[in-house]
């Protein structure tokens, strides 16, 4: 299994499709499916119904939502340079660490 190398919480860099260049924090992971859930990436937007869903009435309406995206479309972005950046990991006292290929900044305290 592939591990991924980005968390909830950081900044990642749309890097192929037609959100070239967006930013977003990511928020949520999905490892299984490899694909991350980016705020203001890849947004949908879906119809509802008024619809009964556990006991509470949902008001028809649209709502958008960030459908995941492929972790290959996306790069983390480097707190330090700022700008999207291969990331190595480094293993010392059983932990392993991100640290930025650009500028080796430790990203993981
Ligand atoms: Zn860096």
């Amino acid at each position: 299994m592939v591990k991924l190398k980005i968390k909830k919480g950081d900044t990642v860099e749309v890097i192929s499709g037609r959100e070239k260049g967006v930013r977003g924090e990511v928020l949520r992971v999905l490892p299984k499916d490899e694909r991350l859930v980016v705020q203001g990436v890849n947004v949908r937007k879906k119809h509802q119904r008024k619809m009964q869903a556990g006991g509470r009435t949902m008001n028809p309406g649209v709502i958008s939502f960030e459908a995941p995206v492929h972790v290959s479309n996306v790069m983390l972005v480097c707190p330090k340079c700022s700008e999207p950046v291969r990331v190595g990991l480094e293993r010392s006292e059983g932990k392993s660490r991100r640290v930025c290929k650009n500028c080796e900044t430790v990203m993981d305290a």
